[in-house]
């Protein structure tokens, strides 16, 4: 029964698509979508279009907002009959909704691999603003941390793709995880038949609980991984020939959702009562508190996605090797129209209203109008100056604000308005910049598409920083705010740019402090080893050779002692200087200690690194630092390892060079030594 699965890097894809190939079996909802407690249907089912939504999982809160949406005639009021289809362990949303036996799906932000991987699904709203999945592991399984469960037995369910990234995140060896497949059984933990399982924190910790178990939970965003949870979708194909059926059916189960989690004991007696009885209604109010916790209703706008946290998961997926580098996410975030077209549900309102009290309304409308015509004639002169004023005023503003601002219309990106600071900052005058496009005035003119996305989906952009051009080719480095407005009776944008060049250089000059040591310039210890990680992961993953020195000054204390400390670090830095120039780009070199220098040798092999250091070792002692009328020469010692697979971390390869390099002091100083196992 037992399967091995492993599941780092692109083995992980497989996974995935394994998955998703699995057997279908649709289950179709035996429920009446109209129960009686619901008003009559205003328009007929025969007019409704027939819609069907795939669910994740069985019913139980976590799908509260779809229950919400049919019971509370949302859907229908939108124009759709909608049949929730419930999940099970062998039905995948997407691959029924790819298929087209679903139009609509819930899913995991694990979405955006299968978009990765060229997958035509569509994100239309995130609904969980953080992701239920967590690992479970029981009290007595000896698993105190994350690292603990190599060489544990952990089911794993395949949607949790983000529970390998954050392992992957935190090094822990995947591949030793006895990975089983996924019962959805916690008794399992508790009889200590697994030691670890993935889980939502919205449900399973419940049933622990009340099994008087203690439980450990590890939870992604412990690690920084925060992703988004389940995420309605659909396919590209849908959004394409049903734009409005897609608009309806989102804002629909959006206000769904607002009502489900403004009501939820309502909500848990209507899902025990009409859907299912799985879960006890205590269980259901526990799903319901978590849920909150994760939706957050009262911070974010529900179902809001925001396009950068989608970049940066697929980003976090990229640099863990389960995607694909550069990737397009072009078309998955559903671009909603900025008023969702329900004009079948207005119409209907509008209708119903105007046939109760059209008589009422229309004379109520005359009175209305004649006053609102007696008293604008009387206003008209006196609005129309403070008009003017107004104008006059603002114009004043923007004409004399001291940063650039430009209004460019939303259709082609032309600049329709551009202030004299903008003039005189990208250097052209008002007649070169009118007509002329705004994406001329980016360095990476690509950059302004994804900032024009956000400003079409959000309708204001704040804080982008981006590199500007000028017409005579300086560059400089903008924070642009923007916002849409309407100009000239044509849908525009407003930005303004405020020149923060010489704050990035400070920053920048910061970051470079942060990473090199004062004295010689080279890597400082800290960003040593962190590049280190970053070269001992890749090393590993891709199975990639990888070299190590460690460097140390023989008796240099002698030197300070002769010479003076002064004179001792002029010493160092001309050894620093040496071996920065003696090496390849891609060669890192830090000094890790008083006068110990480390060198990380991607790419090279034993022989390689051993080369490479008697290379470096020789041109040291030519090297004569003439300072102070002295002629100094030092010589180093040079321990030499190399990766090899029985390592876990970059510190195991570091105590192996250290131990190469006391073996080379020991044998004399002045030479190279290399070891090639953990053994001494
Ligand atoms: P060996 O490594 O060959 O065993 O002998 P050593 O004398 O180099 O070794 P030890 O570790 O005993 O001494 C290292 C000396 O390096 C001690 C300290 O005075 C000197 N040192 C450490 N950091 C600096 C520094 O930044 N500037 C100077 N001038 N000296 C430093
Ligand atoms: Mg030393
Ligand atoms: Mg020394």
């Amino acid at each position: 029964m037992r399967t091995k699965i492993s599941l780092t890097g692109k083995r992980l894809l497989t996974f995935c698509k394994l998955a998703l190939s699995g057997m279908v079996v649709t289950i179709p909802l035996l429920l009446n979508p109209w129960p009686a407690s619901t008003p009559p249907p205003v328009t007929s089912p025969t007019q409704l279009d027939h819609v069907t939504l795939q669910l994740q999982w069985k019913h139980q809160f976590q799908f509260a907002g779809y229950y919400a949406a049919l019971e509370q005639g949302f859907y229908r009021q939108a124009g759709l009959d909608v049949q929730l289809l419930e999940g099970a362990d062998n039905i995948q949303p997407a691959q029924e909704v790819l298929q087209g036996k679903a139009d609509f799906g819930v899913a995991a932000s694990n979405l955006v691999l299968l978009r990765g991987q060229g997958y035509p699904v569509v994100a239309l709203a995130s609904i969980y603003q953080h992701s239920p999945f967590i690992f479970l592991a029981g009290e007595n399984s000896g698993i105190d941390t994350v690292h603990d469960l190599v060489g544990k037995k952990v089911m794993l369910e395949p949607q949790a793709a983000e529970l390998l990234a954050y392992l992957e995140s935190e090094s822990v060896l995947v591949d030793q995880i006895t990975w089983l497949p996924h019962s959805y059984d916690t008794s399992l933990l508790v009889d200590g038949q697994v030691d670890a399982m993935s889980a939502y924190s919205t449900d399973e910790p419940f049933l622990l609980q009340q099994a008087g178990v203690d439980y450990r939970i590890f939870n992604p965003r412990a690690g920084g991984i925060d992703f988004y949870g389940d995420t309605l979708f659909t396919s590209e194909a849908q959004v394409r020939q049903h734009p409005q059926r897609v608009a309806a059916f989102r804002s629909a189960t959006l206000l769904g959702w607002q009502y489900a989690l403004a009501h939820p004991q309502e909500m848990v007696d209507l899902i025990y009562t009409h859907y299912s009885q799985r879960h006890s209604r205590e269980h259901l109010l526990f799903e319901a508190e978590q849920t909150n916790r994760l939706i957050l209703p009262d911070v974010v706008e529900i179902g809001y996605m925001n396009p950068g946290r989608w970049q940066r998961i697929a980003e976090i997926y990229t640099e863990l090797g389960m995607l694909e580098p550069g990737v397009s996410l072009q078309g998955f975030l559903y671009q909603s129209d900025p008023s969702p077209d329900l004009s079948g549900l207005y119409l209907l309102l509008a209708g119903a209203l105007a046939a109760i009290g059209a008589i009422s309304f229309v004379a109520l409308r005359f009175y209305q109008l004649n006053v609102a015509i007696r008293r604008e004639v009387e206003d008209r002169a006196r609005t129309e100056a403070h008009l003017r004023l107004l104008e006059e005023r603002y114009r004043i503003l923007v004409e004399n604000a001291p940063f650039p601002i430009v209004i460019t219309r939303l259709e082609d990106g032309k600049m329709m308005y551009v202030n004299p600071s903008m003039t005189q900052k990208f250097e052209l005058t008002q007649e070169q910049a009118l007509g002329k496009a705004a994406s001329e005035l980016y360095v990476f003119p690509s950059e302004r598409t994804r900032m024009m996305q956000i400003l079409v989906q959000q309708g204001a952009v704040q804080e982008f920083e981006v590199q500007f051009i000028t017409t005579s080719g300086k560059k400089f480095w903008g924070h642009l705010s923007a916002k849409q407005i309407v100009f000239e009776e044509a849908p525009a944008a407003f930005f303004s740019i405020l020149d923060i060049d010489e704050w990035k250089r400070l920053q920048n000059r910061l970051e470079s402090l942060a990473m090199t040591d004062d004295l010689t310039g080279l890597f400082n210890r800290r960003f040593f080893r962190q590049r280190g990680k970053e070269e001992f992961k890749r090393a590993r993953r891709y199975q990639l050779p990888l070299a190590l020195l460690a460097i140390d000054v023989d008796k240099f204390k002698d030197v300070n002692d002769t010479y003076g400390h002064d004179i001792g670090d002029s010493v160092l830095k001309e050894v620093a200087a040496l071996l920065g120039r003696s090496l390849r780009d891609i060669d890192l070199v830090g000094r890790i200690g008083g006068e110990e220098f480390g060198v990380i040798l991607p790419d090279s092999s034993l022989p390689n690194a051993m080369q490479t250091a008697e290379r470096l070792r020789a041109a040291i002692e030519q090297l004569s630092v003439h300072v102070n009328g002295y002629s100094i020469r030092v010589t180093v010692s040079i321990g030499a390892a190399a990766y090899h697979a029985g390592q876990n971390t970059l510190d195991d390869l570091l105590k192996l060079a250290d131990r190469a390099l006391y073996q080379a002091k020991e044998a004399g100083r002045n030479r190279v030594v290399s070891l090639t196992t953990g053994k001494t």
